[in-house]
């Protein structure tokens, strides 16, 4: 036993990025994984590879702005696995901008991804773990949600919600044998730059991230050790960056 057999683990944004290294990492230590997220054939791929590598998994599509989704997600891990041992609420956008070009509509979808996705994981995750007395709650934060950038005042306003949430959690749900952990990473080399609109931001971002940029198994490593650890331990954030990160 590693503290990660058998366990079951549910995964938002696992289509790619930290959530698909995570996935990977997990499932080859043993755990039985239940992956979302909305493009379905990136999840089912991904799950077949587990699978076919003597592993254990299920994919579902799920759109975390959806509450009804986030309620499936985790029904499903119930019923094809028992229980859900831990959910790991990973999915989540970054389109930076300056707040004057007025990008309405990108802060509106971050705050729906990034802090309502977060609630509606919490929402369907904690009846169950609850019931079962025992459960492990991750949140992915960032090194933007301990500090402000120029361009990030929105995306960083939502980690920092996802830090004080997790806080409120942890506080209530420890009295249940439940676990609350965030992740805090820094840059690492992922999609996640794909969907900054903003040219001369996506391409300064691009430029850093590419020189510096850490992999995003960094990040399964981090959420493995949090799960591993004696059930009587509770590790409250990892923060990890690139070295020459400031
Ligand atoms: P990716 O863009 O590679 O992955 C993001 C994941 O989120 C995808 O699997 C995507 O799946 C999923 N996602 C986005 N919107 C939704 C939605 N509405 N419903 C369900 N899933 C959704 O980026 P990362 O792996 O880097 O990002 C993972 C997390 O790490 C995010 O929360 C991000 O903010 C955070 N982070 C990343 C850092 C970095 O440097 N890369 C640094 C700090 C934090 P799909 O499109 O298929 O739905």
């Amino acid at each position: 036993m590693n503290g990660i057999t058998d366990k079951v683990i549910v995964i938002t944004g696992a289509s790619s990025g930290m959530g698909a290294a995570a996935a990977a990492h997990l499932a080859a230590r043993g755990a039985k994984i239940v992956l979302g997220a909305r493009r379905a054939d990136r999840i089912e791929a991904l799950a077949a590879e587990i699978v076919e590598a003597g592993g254990q998994a299920t994919a579902v599509a799920t759109d975390v702005t959806n509450r009804d989704d986030l309620t499936k997600l985790v029904a499903t891990a119930v019923e094809t696995y028992g229980r859900i041992d831990v959910l790991i609420n990973n999915a989540g956008l970054m389109p930076l901008s300056p707040l004057d070009r007025l990008k309405v509509d990108e802060w509106d979808r971050m705050i729906d991804v990034n802090i309502k996705g977060v609630l509606y994981g919490i929402a369907a995750a904690l009846p169950h773990m609850k019931a079962q007395k025992h459960g492990h709650i991750i949140n992915v934060s960032s090194v933007a949600g301990h500090k402000i950038f120029e361009g990030s005042a929105v995306y960083s306003a939502t980690k920092f919600a996802v830090r004080a949430l997790s806080d409120g959690l942890r506080a209530e749900a420890a009295p249940h044998n439940i676990r609350t952990t965030i992740i805090s990473p820094g840059a690492v080399k992922t999609e996640l730059l794909d969907h900054i609109s903003e040219k001369d931001v996506q391409s300064a971002n691009q430029d850093y991230v590419g020189q510096v940029g850490v992999a995003a198994e960094t990040f399964a490593r981090m959420v493995a050790f949090a799960i591993s650890e004696p059930e009587d331990v509770g590790i409250s954030e990892i923060v990890f960056r690139p070295t020459v990160q400031q």
